[in-house]
């Protein structure tokens, strides 16, 4: 199988620098691998794109040297294929109507949605598949195997959204088989949800790409970085320190006086010296740097 990877952020605003550390890995492992390294903007919900934070993204991943190949994919664009899905879903009366409003479930923790038994209202409902009954378990390329029982653990899950926006899950799996992804590197956070990706490609009979997950990087209150948590915004005119700091993150040692070093030199020997292994393999990586 020919390596295919991906970046795939939310444009949701600037890049961060949790946001080159995952760009990095996934690029550095396609590169080593001879394999294509794809970009998939994930506009899904448009009204949360940031005006400009596209073009933004595609500026700074060439500021860090990171050139993609072919066209960016773009979530926003691909509403007809994620209705296909939902429809082979409904084909196989794995989904069901859902019109429990978010406040039902945040008032109470111990509510559950009995929508799968009871007709569906004329309501706004949102779309859920049923979960499997079932262990399962998915292998990572980093931590450790994953197993777990969806129903018990999970329940049932969204597709698409009461606002018809079709939700991550599906719309993620739906990609990644369009692309013919074969390895998704990216952060930790999304760990617990692999196996509910499975088990959407096992329902729509996609193939399953080797997943592996690097430690996201936080600030020093232990949350991720984010634009919700004011990240601050990769400075270009620090491209080739940033880009040694990333390399360090993912345990990459890194000749001394790197830093200065221009971007595609820096790249050039982190394709040579790849160690996947290096990587440390825990969930979270604490920022040591404002
Ligand atoms: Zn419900």
């Amino acid at each position: 199988m020919a390596y295919i990877g991906r970046f795939a952020p939310t444009p949701s605003g600037p890049l961060h620098f949790g946001s080159l550390v995952a760009a990095l890995a996934s690029y550095l492992d396609a590169r080593a691998n001879q394999g294509r390294w794809l970009v998939r903007i994930e506009d899904l919900d448009p009204p949360r794109t940031a005006p400009g934070s596209i073009d933004a993204i595609f500026r700074c991943l060439e500021a860090f040297g990171l050139h993609w190949d072919g066209e960016p994919m773009y979530q926003s664009l691909r509403q007809d294929a994620y209705q296909h899905a939902l429809s082979q879903l409904q084909q196989q009366q794995l989904v069901y109507a859902c019109s429990c409003s978010r406040s039902q479930f945040v008032s109470n923790p111990d509510y559950s949605c009995n929508c799968r038994q009871t007709a569906p209202s004329s309501q706004p409902v949102a779309m859920k598949v049923i979960a499997a009954d079932t262990r399962f378990t998915v292998q990572d390329l980093i931590l450790p195997p994953q197993t777990q029982h969806l129903a018990q653990q999970v329940g049932d899950f969204v597709v698409q959204r009461k606002d018809q926006l079709f939700a991550y899950q599906l719309a993620v799996v739906v990609d990644d088989a369009a692309q013919n992804i074969s390895h998704v590197m990216r952060g930790s956070d999304l760990y617990d949800q692999t196996p509910r990706q499975a088990w959407l490609q096992a329902c729509l009979q996609l193939p399953q790409p080797h997943y592996a997950h690097i430690p996201i990087i936080t600030n020093t209150q232990g949350q991720k970085l984010s634009k919700q948590n004011l990240a601050a915004a990769l400075d270009l005119k620090q491209a080739p320190a940033l880009l040694s700091e990333a390399l360090e993150r993912l345990g990459q040692a890194t000749p001394c006086n790197f830093r200065q070093a221009p971007v595609a030199e820096q790249l050039a020997w982190a394709v040579e010296q790849w160690d996947i292994k290096a990587i440390p393999a825990r969930k979270q990586d604490p920022i040591a740097f404002a």
